[in-house]
């Protein structure tokens, strides 16, 4: 395990190598092994093996759940030493951060960066997690977690003092208290890390990308949407006072045009729903009511002035409808009143929109709302690059005079998921990459 660690801090005490360039334990951020590479798909990358086996697996476990989880890139790198009169510890991570482009979508990466000669642990954070991650945050969790840290390097300076005396078995002992320390020190950051990015909170900011709102802010959604409510209902109530028909247009002679005007501003609140499912359907029934009264309004005959009455919906009454009209009737695409003076007998009819008026088109011939669909045929499909187009054939129920409508296919959407195909997979053996995360150089550091 970490038998190469020992025996080479054994060999660099007694050759007094410690603090020396060499270069296999003195890094530069581009000469740490990336732990993402063509052949390794790692979070870890600790090329002096200062953590062992059950470290390494421990941590690589919350850096796969957090990858999972909630999608964020945390890499761990442990070394010996780094080029101090190049780099201190924050720019050292800050460039190894970039280099390796920790962190994907929304440059979710965090690095746990520990330098044992240096005596140095940082949390360096992306930019996407500057608001979870904040530095105060990153600091606290270094502070809670230090001692371990300070421990195995006390330990460090006991095997030296061992080695100097040439007692070989205690200064492995040191050695190994001393890697124990630095181990439970990683761990217990990488732990507090995804601790903090797991909470419920987090999640649904990571995942979401949502924030819960504070309790304690001015307007809850509930007092905008009361807010929208009262604005919307305001505007309908005003829209539809207007459009309400006058005394003078409920005669005879503009009724059925008033009325059918009437109706289709009813029918038009009625996208409201999706937004007040409750009140508009309880509104448009009113409505509804309303404008089948508007249809028994009181009227009087034009030629004698008397008042008329409405012929009740028989059989019989049908005999005043022309054929065009019986047709309308029985598609259910017009609903007629039959007016009748009760003195004259003239009578009038009001032609009204039918429950299934929409479904008939007005037949170009003969002019009844009589024409049918019968066929939709597409002409010409729509590409990502261009609209296509359609033709719907409409035949009459009436007088079999058929008519086409031309319509246009929007053109498709290009949808972002589609082109997702570059997955990596995540096996043991085969390689990975980082997301390409940056950072803005977040987090918090310290000595210990
Ligand atoms: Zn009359
Ligand atoms: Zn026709």
């Amino acid at each position: 395990m970490k038998k190469r660690f020992l025996s080479f801090i054994a060999f660099a005490l007694f050759a007094g190598l410690l603090f020396s360039q060499e270069q296999q334990w003195i890094f530069t951020p581009q000469t740490v092994a990336n732990p993402k590479d063509a052949t390794h798909n790692g979070w870890i990358s600790d090329p002096n093996d200062i953590l062992d086996r059950n470290a390494e697996a421990f941590i690589d476990s919350i850096c796969w759940v957090l990858k999972k989880g909630v999608d964020v890139e945390m890499a761990v790198v442990v070394i010996w030493s780094f080029d101090e009169e190049r780099y201190d510890a924050f720019d050292f991570c800050q460039e190894l951060f970039n280099y390796w482009g920790i962190g994907s979508a929304g440059n979710k990466g965090v690095l746990v960066f520990l330098s044992v000669a240096t005596s140095d642990i940082r949390i360096h954070t992306g930019a996407g997690l500057e608001g979870l991650l904040p530095d105060a945050v990153c600091y606290q969790i270094i502070s809670d977690n230090k001692r371990h840290l300070s421990e195995g390097k006390e330990f460090l300076n006991k095997a030296y003092e061992y080695k100097q005396q040439g007692n070989d078995s205690l200064t492995n002992d040191m050695l190994y208290q001393a890697c124990m320390g630095f181990e439970l020190g990683v761990s217990m950051i990488c732990y507090d890390i995804s601790e903090t990015l797991m909470t419920d909170e987090a999640r649904q900011e990571l995942i979401l990308g949502w924030k819960p709102k504070p309790i304690d802010t001015s307007f809850s959604w509930w007092d905008w949407y009361f807010i929208l409510a009262f604005i919307v209902f305001t505007w309908l109530g005003v829209k539809m006072s207007k459009a309400e028909p006058k005394q003078e247009e409920l005669l005879l002679e503009t009724r059925a045009k008033a009325v059918n005007n009437y109706s289709d501003k009813v029918q038009s609140t009625l996208w409201l729903a999706v937004l007040f499912p409750l009140p508009i359907v309880f509104l448009y029934f009113f409505l509804r009511k309303h404008t089948g009264e508007m249809r028994l309004h009181p009227a009087n005959c034009n030629s004698c002035g008397k008042k008329m009455t409405l012929l009740p919906q028989t059989s019989d009454r049908d005999q005043y409808l022309t054929d065009i009209q019986k047709k309308e009737k029985e598609l259910g695409s017009r609903s007629f009143d039959v007016w009748q003076c009760e003195d004259c007998k003239q009578t009038h009819v009001l032609s009204y929109k039918g429950k299934k008026n929409s479904s008939y088109l007005e037949c170009t011939k003969c002019g009844g709302a009589t024409s049918g669909f019968v066929s939709n045929t597409i002409m010409e499909k729509a590409t990502t690059y261009r609209s296509g187009y359609g033709i719907k054939t409409y035949c009459c129920a009436f007088c079999g005079a058929t008519q086409t409508v031309k319509y246009i296919i929007p053109k498709i959407e290009e949808s972002s998921s589609s082109g997702s195909g570059g997955r990596r997979s995540s096996g043991g053996s085969s390689g990975g990459s980082w997301g390409g995360g940056r950072s803005y150089g977040g987090g918090a550091g310290s000595k210990f």
